[in-house]
């Protein structure tokens, strides 16, 4: 059988060399299912049943080409912790072309598909483990509101692949609409190649950014329009990655979205304990990734994206202008978002310190961070009912408790005269019950490698809609055990 009635676009030209290579993926022996999400499938106007189809199967280990499909690997550069590495590209993802959808026109890429051109000393392959982790956490973060590529579906296979140790094979299908990244831009200017910096700029405008093309002016000012674009999105990614806990763990060039996109999830982590130094990625020894430092890595990345336009955008002052936006947008965002989650909905002076000082006693008592922030949703909800403490659950999780009432009655002087039930729903909102801890990924892992998928599946379930109360899966929302701490998360993937 082969109904795939995916209705694709035709790749856009301009995508194709030097941007691109045609690539078809290496098959994979044995292929099955590890995961399927029904609810993108639905949202790109395919019915779930596609999942049922052994054609499709094959076409997602990619073992077979959907019709019409024109296979590429892209190339592109990177500074990778804040070093020039020269020449990367896509050295296991394949994108099998886009499709016209409901969502827009979408790229569907095999990340784990064999060797591409770029693939260097790699073998082109993704681990069952790696690839769970990007499919939960691409789904986690559009549960959230994040924006994020997607993920359709992961396909194992028995087929080895020699990390740490013999692990086994998988190929996630993320889909988004677009992969290009800051090092697209950088690998083009780095050869000098402006013609092609050039298209570059005008595809992810016209195909993006079609509001851009209103912009006054020449190429320069269009390069600019996409550079101020892009730190703007990039500023407000950034603060909902802090306001959230999450880290990334490689903010190299090459794995920053030109869309602001969370993009290329390896050795992430969502805090379980808040400290604001927290390193998430083995690997990374000087903690230049840590929790922290994520808003100002931001911003030397989009230097380094500015740096590549600049041969186009040739006015330095409008490059540092476009740029200079990111220092007030990024505290405008981040503090509009804490806001959110205090449930404070007008600005005062004074709210930034009071922000700050709550940080402050959740990083030196190392405070459960989604907890607290449901604890306190739920504990605004109660003040009128004038039943004992009702802020008892939320003052528990502090060493320093005399520290944290103090906080506490700021805060509570701040949230006068609000009506506190309603305050608390819209905090409900915004503040997760459930978020991927390090240990349910690494649950749903460990059974995964035996064979069951049930765990992968209920989290895709619940982490889909996390603001809602799952009472089956109550367990997974409270704190992580002591073995959480111990899963360590390296580049290995
Ligand atoms: P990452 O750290 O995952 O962002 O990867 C950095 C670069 O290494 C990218 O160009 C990847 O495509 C490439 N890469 C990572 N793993 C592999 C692999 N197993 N085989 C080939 N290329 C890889
Ligand atoms: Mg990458």
């Amino acid at each position: 059988m082969t109904t795939h009635k995916l209705n694709w676009y035709p790749c856009f030209s301009k995508f194709d060399e030097p941007f691109s290579t045609i690539c078809p993926p290496t098959p994979l022996p044995d292929p099955y299912w590890v995961a399927t999400n029904n609810s993108l499938c639905n949202a790109l106007g395919i019915s779930p049943d596609i999942f049922s189809q052994d054609a499709f199967l094959s076409a997602m280990a990619g073992n077979t080409l959907l019709a019409q499909s024109k296979p590429r690997a892209s190339v592109y550069s990177g500074h990778q912790f804040g070093v020039w590495a020269g020449q990367l590209g896509d050295g296991r993802a394949i994108s099998l072309g886009e499709i016209n959808s409901p969502l827009g026109i979408q790229d569907i890429q095999l990340k784990g598909a064999g060797p591409t051109p770029f693939s260097r000393r790699g073998d082109g392959r993704a681990v069952l483990r790696s690839s769970i982790r990007e499919f939960l956490c691409s789904e986690a973060m559009f549960g959230l509101g994040i924006p994020t590529t997607r993920a359709l579906c992961v396909v194992g296979s028995p087929a080895k692949v020699y990390r740490e140790e013999a692990e086994t094979a998988a190929v996630v299908a993320r889909v988004s609409p677009s992969f290009i990244r800051f090092g697209h831009f950088e690998h083009f200017a780095s050869m000098g190649q402006l013609d092609a910096v050039n298209v570059l700029v005008h595809h992810v405008v016209q195909a993006h950014m079609p509001a851009l093309l209103e912009t006054k002016g020449d190429e320069q000012h269009l390069a600019c329009a996409l550079l101020k674009e892009t730190t703007q999105r990039t500023a407000a990614l950034m603060a909902q990655w802090q306001a959230v806990g999450f880290c990334h763990g490689v903010m190299n060039t090459d794995n920053m979205s030109i869309l602001g996109l969370t993009l290329d999830y390896g050795p992430f982590q969502f805090l379980d304990n808040f400290y604001a130094n927290h390193i998430c990625n083995h690997s990374d020894n000087q903690g230049r990734y840590a929790y922290a430092k994520q808003p100002q890595i931001a911003y030397w990345n989009l230097f380094c994206l500015a740096q590549a336009l600049m041969p186009i955008i040739q006015d330095q002052q409008l490059a540092l202008d476009a740029l200079e936006t990111y220092k007030s947008l990024y505290p405008n965002y981040f503090y509009a978002r804490m806001r959110e989650k205090l449930g404070i909905s007008d600005e005062l002076e004074t709210d930034n310190l009071l922000i700050q000082d709550l940080l402050t006693l959740m990083d030196k008592d190392r405070v459960d961070y989604t907890l607290f922030w449901r604890r306190l949703s739920n504990a605004v909800g109660e003040i009128s009912s004038n039943e004992g403490n009702v802020f008892d659950a939320v003052q528990d999780l502090f060493i320093h408790r005399e520290d944290f009432n103090q906080w506490l009655e700021r805060y509570k002087r701040r949230l006068v005269p609000s009506d506190t039930s309603v305050v608390s729903l819209n905090m409900l909102r915004v503040n997760p019950k459930y978020i991927l801890r390090n240990h349910l990924g690494e649950m749903a892992i460990r059974r995964a490698k035996e064979g069951d998928y049930s765990m992968v599946h209920s989290l895709l379930a619940v982490l889909a809609t996390p603001f809602n109360e799952h009472p089956d899966f109550e367990a997974w929302a409270g704190i992580a055990p002591d073995w959480a701490s111990q899963i360590e998360i390296s580049c290995s993937s």
